[in-house]
């Protein structure tokens, strides 16, 4: 009994047999052609001769599907014309495989790498890349493209960074580019590029420099969750090099809860604020550094730029002279990018945005070993990249 999967709309089975590996089945076509292609006669049509195509077909049950179809050639006695009969309602023949192997392969190349899919199918790695990219150049992204107001540039720092430009409204994924060095002709082809009002960008000097040139009516702005990273990472740090001199148990215990440090210290329970209370005897230095951050937090809640400013230079002043060292990173940071930080708390993006680019870094970085960049980049243009 051959299951249903091998019962083909166009096709009657000659044969059927299957090994360890593979099913293998014989097909013929059901129909004879209705007309010539060439004078459209329907009359005198007669078998030429025929010939065997092997083709592919979706895996079934672990095993690689093969057909072997007898391909009929005729002749039409109208116009002395031969022709094959036609395979298009079922067949690729460019890639010698069915249509619903193709949409078959197209869909899994979202979630599985091109070499697992070359084995569950039987065909070379080379060839499934070669349909996604067919695929994808189907989908003609380049023609969703848009110029959106507020322009986001984000970085997933990889061995060749990934950029992605997002409309910050909308938080939505507007283009995934590879390398940094991509960025500036990618700017400066975009349509209506004069649009831009705002670009927020990291801290990545290099960025800056190609956004100021090719957009220069835009105004710059660093979020505040950038500044936040740094601001939690140098006590993180102090933390990393002050455990080397405790006991292990203390070593251990520090490790579980650093984490409170880095949070908002609105959301603190009263458990996190004990732990806080004992680090304060234990290491009176590192909570020191830790009172300094939560106060620096101050200078990002400011309702426009000028009292951001304000606050920034106060706060600067009341950083205890033992501390000054540790907090060096910050202070550097608004040395170089002070202006765009203080745009940045004037033009604060969607409360929203920084929990949507978190999402799509974690995606990226979940899909990335084994797939290809245009994989990533077709992923993340057709799908789950807008926060609805
Ligand atoms: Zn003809």
């Amino acid at each position: 009994m051959v299951p249903d999967h091998f019962l083909y709309p166009h096709f009657t089975i000659q044969q059927f047999t299957e090994n360890d590996l593979e099913y293998s089945i014989n097909l013929s076509t059901t129909e004879k052609p209705d007309s010539c292609p060439y004078c459209g006669s329907s009359l005198q049509l007669s078998k030429h001769d025929n010939r065997t195509q092997r083709l592919t077909d979706i895996p079934y049950s672990n095993k690689h599907v093969r057909l072997i179809l007898k391909r009929q050639r005729y002749h039409c006695k109208s116009c002395n014309h031969t022709f094959w009969e036609r395979l298009d309602h079922s067949i690729d023949e460019k890639r010698s495989c069915t249509h619903r192997l193709l949409a078959y392969i197209e869909q899994r190349c979202f979630d599985e790498t091109f070499v697992k899919i070359a084995s569950a199918v039987g065909l070379h790695e080379k060839t499934i890349r070669n349909i996604f990219r067919d695929y994808i150049s189907r989908l003609d992204l380049d023609s969703r493209f848009y110029t959106p107001e507020w322009l986001g540039i984000e970085v997933h720092h990889s061995r060749k960074p990934i950029l992605i430009l997002t409309d910050v409204k909308k938080r939505k994924v507007i283009d995934l580019l590879h390398g940094l060095e991509v960025l500036g002709p990618r700017l400066l082809d975009l349509p209506k590029r004069e649009h831009i009002h705002i670009v927020s960008l990291p801290l990545v000097p290099v960025l800056k420099a190609v956004v100021q040139s090719s957009l220069p009516q835009a105004t710059l702005v660093v979020y505040r969750s950038h500044i936040i990273n740094i601001a939690n990472s140098i006590i993180i740090t102090m933390a990393r090099q002050i455990k080397r001199n405790l006991s292990f148990t203390k070593r251990e215990k520090l490790l579980q809860d650093q984490d409170v440090l880095s949070l908002p210290f609105e959301h603190l329970t009263s458990h996190n604020k004990d732990v806080i209370r004992y680090w304060e005897k234990e290491l009176p230095v590192l909570i020191a550094a830790y009172k300094v951050k939560i106060s620096f937090m101050n200078v990002l809640e400011s309702d426009n730029s000028d009292e951001a400013a304000r606050k920034y230079t106060h706060w600067k002043g009341t950083i205890p002279s033992h501390l000054q060292k540790a907090f060096e990173p910050l202070i550097l940071a608004f040395d170089q990018w002070g202006k765009e930080i203080f745009e940045g708390i004037a033009h604060p993006a969607p409360t929203d945005y920084s929990t949507f680019v978190e999402g799509l870094i974690d995606q990226i970085a979940g899909t990335e070993r084994g797939y290809s960049f245009e994989a990533i980049r077709a992923k993340n243009l057709l799908r789950g990249s807008t926060m609805q």
